[in-house]
């Protein structure tokens, strides 16, 4: 969607718009955000991509990931909370791409099957398909953007007599709700953002218990009193896990919340980005440009402070190296290039410094487009706030108010803090807790809607 509206930005300034195909495998855009009960498989035979589960709250500020050509203000009319549920967040970006008129480029419920390069004539033969057909196509294209995200293919770990366990086994992955696990004893394995937000969306919906094991560091956070942290898993025996403090414990269901793995089944192995979930993966020129083959370009493959100011940037950068409006260095120049980034990301000391490198990532490839420039140090400082509030208040971090650095707006707090609000439909989060309200008003809000709060 960012390279799309990068290209109708271009051509709504003059340039000319070059030939585009966009393969979409789901019936609809949205990527991680277009919401699936399907887990595993769909009716088409695809394993599902989007790992998102149907109670999701955005976990950072929405003032951190503000497309600064299409802000909050601009779609919604008027300020909304900090922290949008899953379908708010759907909406806006949506909401950009239907006004730029791009859906006409997109092939949906089309999977693409395998890319090859023909090194002579430089260019990429792809093969595609139908996910309902069956029909195959051969395409032929000189520039290849490889947008498919990567947190959508489980890294599962195996655990020794983890066969023997009685309850459920899942990975974040397939997790879409927490209501069955009222009353229950979970245990979650990792210790990042899937831990932290599966585990406060199971205590949110009345689990018994929650334990989280980790295997380089506890997070630490103030949890609630059901919420324990515990060493890894070394074993289990039945419902039993035993952690490598020597403590074991009994649980009803276990969550891997271990991360998702780089995976891209349509791309032979010297296309494809070969990395742990980092800020920044080797062999890729500013983050994008692949060093081998500079017609090759990955947006999204970092692992994420900024999210979707962050691919615009890349996509406008993607966009002008294409166009050949950005000319790029030798690859000797390119690889010393990366490699100043990786050993700074080698550097990195703590949560506040990857803000600031990822910050400067971003500001880099801004400075070298003419994606409109806002104010990356504020945004910076608003993820230090956000770490902050998070190890102050791990429950209540999502009721805080957060000011555009893009448009000035302070957020509104939301009309029902985040751990009494059980519908989080778009309808309910607009237009408060009142019992009379009219759906078809959605899409021209009254800005004179006055909110009850329910503090
Ligand atoms: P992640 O940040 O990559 O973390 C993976 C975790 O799994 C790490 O704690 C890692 O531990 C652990 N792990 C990996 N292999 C393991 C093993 N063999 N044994 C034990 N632990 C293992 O993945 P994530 O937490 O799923 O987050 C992915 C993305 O989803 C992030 O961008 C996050 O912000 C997003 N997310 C968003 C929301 C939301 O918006 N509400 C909710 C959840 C996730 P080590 O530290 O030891 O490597
Ligand atoms: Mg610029």
């Amino acid at each position: 969607m960012a390279q799309l509206r990068a290209f109708e930005a271009a051509r709504a300034k003059g340039a000319e718009m070059p030939e585009i195909v966009c393969f979409e495998k789901q019936s609809d855009w949205g990527g991680q955000w277009n919401y699936t009960w399907h887990t595993g498989m769909d009716g088409t035979g695809e394993t599902a991509h989007s790992s998102m589960y149907r109670h999701l709250w955005s976990n950072g500020p929405k003032e951190c990931l503000e497309f600064s050509d299409y802000t909050f203000d601009e779609h919604f009319g008027r300020p909304i909370s900090s922290f949008p549920p899953r379908e708010v967040l759907f909406d806006y970006i949506a909401g950009r791409v239907e006004k730029s008129d791009v859906r006409k480029y997109i092939q949906f419920n089309t999977a693409v099957r395998w890319v090859t390069y023909d090194k002579s004539s430089e260019e990429f033969t792809l093969v595609s398909q139908d996910v309902n057909t069956g029909e195959s196509k051969t395409y032929i294209f000189d520039k290849l953007v490889v947008s498919s995200g990567h947190f959508s293919t489980p890294n599962i770990p195996e655990f020794e007599g983890i066969n023997t366990f009685p309850g459920e086994v899942l990975h974040a992955h397939d997790f879409r709700g927490a209501e069955r696990f009222g009353g229950k004893k979970l245990l979650m394995i990792g210790s990042s953002y899937s831990a932290e937000d599966i585990g406060m969306q199971a205590h949110k919906m009345g689990a018994a218990s929650i334990t989280m094991s980790y295997r380089s560091g506890p997070m630490g956070y103030d949890w609630p009193s059901t919420t324990v942290e515990r060493p890894l898993v070394t074993r289990f025996e039945g419902s039993t896990a035993h952690f490598a403090d020597g403590t074991s414990d009994e649980f009803d269901a276990v969550i891997m919340c271990t991360g998702y793995l780089h995976k891209y089944p349509f791309l032979p192995s010297e296309l494809a980005v070969k990395s742990a979930n980092v800020l920044y993966p080797g062999n890729l020129y500013k983050g994008v440009v692949w060093q081998q083959n500079t017609n090759l370009f990955y947006l999204g493959a970092q692992d994420q402070y900024y999210t979707f100011n962050m691919f615009d940037a890349q996509a406008w950068f993607a966009r002008d190296v294409m166009t050949g409006k950005i000319t790029l260095p030798p690859a000797d120049q390119r690889s010393v290039d990366i490699k100043s980034w990786l050993d700074a990301q080698d550097a990195l000391a703590d949560h506040d410094a990857e803000a600031d490198f990822q910050t400067d990532y971003v500001r880099e490839l801004i400075q070298a487009t003419d994606y409109p420039e806002f104010d990356l140090d504020a945004v910076s400082t608003l993820f230090k706030d956000w770490m902050r509030h998070k190890s102050e208040d791990i429950l209540g971090y999502r009721d805080k108010a957060h000011r555009s650095v893009i448009t000035g707006t302070m957020a509104e707090v939301h009309h029902t803090r985040w751990i009494n609000a059980m519908d989080d439909s778009l309808e309910r989060y607009l237009n408060g807790p009142s019992q009379n309200v009219d759906t078809n008003a959605m899409a021209t809000l009254d800005p004179n809607i006055i909110l009850t709060k329910e503090r």
